[in-house]
């Protein structure tokens, strides 16, 4: 069985934990929701369905719902036809807009519009100056709130399974614009804050409690964020956390890479296709291209990171390690650049690299001698035995071979000097006994016997003059040997007359 979390989108009932079986389905959860959900005194009506989601769909009756660690549930009337519904907050209670003016906020969301292009409609419809003080606000979903991306595609929010939005209207300035890596977003500080005044910290809290949590699609979010990760700068120069910070400022934040990565992956779907890749020229999201490449570039990139990883692929190939460079500029990538971009085999084949030429330049640094180890380690030049701390292999420092056991190195020179004695002996002994049959050039040995050589080439020579055994024409042997050879053949010269 697991445990799963019953959420309404509409935030009237629940949340209602559970233990459920892994093979339950949906349809078995109807009844149970409608028994949780209705007043005594006011029994829910039979025309009121229940319908559940998970992952940014509706799910089938048959779906299983083990699968989903939240499954979200709303309660629908006949008349409920899935419309956006406009609602102005301003007086803190939700006043109706006019229908033509709600008309054209649903065509502007249809159309897709983004948060920031809503807030300039609004504005202008209602005579306000200043687009930055309108509030977007999701009112019912998996993601209540504000809509604080001003480059974030309304009509995307569906996913959120949300249809009501508000607005509200901030006073003049009491806002700060955060300018992010792919567009900026807006923190409108309530009331308290308003009073005393913005400091960097309040605004670094706020980012982790509410404007970078969950902004990933499934509502599954992986950043595992904590507000003394951000940094906030302004005029290129860091923040301090209790610095003030003036109503209606703009200050930039950065996040550390690995952070900003998950951001830009959760965030993706919420950005509009407005970018160009100049190598591969496939339109991108502004998250799917890198924020910078190498530390030192000065410009703005163009390539994707997907092309910046084929790039480094291939630039390992063609130039050493520490000499890859940025595809649009000069500067050269360091080592966490390389981290961020390159495909993890391609990292992982670049970190060995440069971990081999940082040992190397470490004094005492021996490497295991093993050839199935990578292992290496400092070790103490004064002994001549070194034992390996991850296969546990010794190695013979002095001879650099595997450990002579039961030998000092002095013990197995000895009796390795004695051996190759033994050997050269054998070896002058051997080139004595053997000689090279004149035909195939095969060493052929001659311990005793006759001299007389039958190769298995099918040659024969006499062993000590080298002169070819012949036959004449009946078919007789007979050896013609040479001048000072001890053998002789007194009838070469009958059978084979010159
Ligand atoms: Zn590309
Ligand atoms: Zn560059
Ligand atoms: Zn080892
Ligand atoms: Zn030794
Ligand atoms: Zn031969
Ligand atoms: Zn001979």
């Amino acid at each position: 069985s697991v445990k799963i979390t019953l959420q309404d989108l509409d935030r009237r009932h629940g949340p209602y934990y559970l233990t459920v079986k892994r093979g339950i389905e949906v349809v078995r959860l109807d009844s149970w929701v409608k028994d949780r959900c209705q007043d005594l005194d006011r029994p829910l009506s039979d025309s009121v369905r229940v319908r559940f989601f998970a992952d940014a769909r509706e799910l089938g009756r048959h779906d299983l719902v083990g699968f989903y660690p939240v499954v979200w549930f709303r309660l629908v009337t006949p008349r409920d036809n899935d419309t956006w519904k406009f609602t102005d907050l301003r007086d803190d209670t939700d006043g109706r807009l006019d229908t033509p003016f709600a008309d054209e906020m649903t065509r502007c969301i249809e159309t897709g519009s983004t948060v920031g292009q809503l807030r300039k409609l609004v504005a202008q419809h209602m005579d306000i100056h200043d687009s930055n003080r309108i509030i977007i606000i999701a009112r019912d979903g998996a993601r209540v709130g504000s809509l604080q991306g001003d480059m974030w595609e309304l009509r995307q929010i569906r996913s959120w399974f949300c249809r009501w939005v508000s607005i509200d209207v901030s006073p003049p300035r009491s806002y700060v614009v955060l300018d992010g890596p792919w567009g900026q977003y807006l923190f409108h500080p309530s009331k308290e804050y308003q009073a005393n005044g913005v400091v960097v910290r309040d605004v670094k809290m706020w980012m982790e409690m509410c404007l970078l949590r969950d902004v990933d699609r499934l509502h599954n979010s992986k950043l595992r964020l904590k507000w003394s990760h951000i940094t906030l700068t302004s005029r290129g120069g860091r923040l301090s956390n209790f610095s003030p910070i003036s109503p209606g400022a703009k200050v930039g934040f950065e996040l550390p890479w690995y952070l900003e990565d998950v951001l830009a992956a959760e965030e993706s779907w919420l950005l509009h296709v407005s970018e160009t890749c100049t190598v591969c020229t496939d339109d991108k999201r502004p998250t799917e291209l890198p924020v910078q490449i190498a530390s030192g570039c000065k410009h703005k990139p163009t390539t994707c990171r997907e092309c910046l990883g084929q790039w480094i692929h291939s630039s390992l190939d063609t130039s050493t390690w520490d000499r890859l460079k940025c595809p649009e500029c000069p500067e050269l990538l360091e080592f966490n650049d390389v981290r961020r971009y390159a495909p993890k085999h391609d990292f992982d084949r670049y970190d060995a690299l440069a971990t081999r030429a940082a040992l190397k330049s470490i004094p005492n640094f021996r490497w295991c001698l093993s050839t199935s180890c990578e292992s290496g380690q400092i070790h103490d030049p004064t002994c001549r035995k070194f034992k390996c701390i991850a296969c546990k292999a010794k190695h013979c420092v002095y001879h650099d071979m595997p450990w002579h056991s039961r030998e000092t190195c002095e013990e197995y020179d000895h009796r390795n000097r004695r051996r190759r004695k033994d050997e050269k002996a054998s070896e002058d002994m051997i080139k004595k006994t053997t000689k090279v049959c004149p035909e195939c050039k095969k060493p052929v040995h001659k311990w005793s016997g006759c001299n007389h050589i039958t190769c298995v080439c099918g040659h024969e020579w006499c062993y000590i003059c080298l002169a070819p055994y012949r036959r004449n024409q009946h078919g007789f042997l007979y050896c013609r040997h040479n001048a000072g050879c001890s053998e002789t053949d007194p009838f070469a010269d009958i059978v084979d007359p010159e």
